[in-house]
């Protein structure tokens, strides 16, 4: 299998997965950012992202007690406070192009697929 395949596979994962539990946390809380209170709806709504209160993004409790609403600013904001703190590394620069948020968490994937191309 190619490695571009799995890379595909991976990503569509990530996505698949950011959508359910982004539609649960959009069903439980007010469409409104946590941080700055900008509502969102119709169009905007894409711009209202999930955050993991504990950075875990395989922490994903039903009753979204790890979710919480932010825009995607206030999340990038958040982010980097995390870095500031020591958390987190600096490894996803990369995502600082924009739609990180699509994608988050793929960069502790990232180190699994590098072992893949070393084996030559
Ligand atoms: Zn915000
Ligand atoms: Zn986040």
């Amino acid at each position: 299998m190619k490695k571009e395949d799995k890379f595909e596979r991976i990503l569509r994962d990530m996505v698949e997965k950011e959508k359910g539990y982004r539609a649960r946390a959009l069903k439980l809380y007010p469409h409104v950012c946590g941080s700055c209170g900008r509502e969102f709806s119709g169009k905007n709504l894409k711009e209202l992202t999930v955050h993991h209160k504990d950075h875990d993004h395989q922490n994903n409790p039903p009753d979204g007690s790890n979710w919480e609403l932010l825009c995607v600013y206030c999340h990038d904001h958040e982010h980097e406070k995390h870095k500031m703190k020591g958390f987190g590394g600096a490894s996803d620069d990369s995502f600082k192009g924009g739609g990180f948020n699509a994608f988050e968490g793929l960069d502790s994937l990232l180190p699994a697929i590098g072992k893949d191309e070393e084996k030559d």
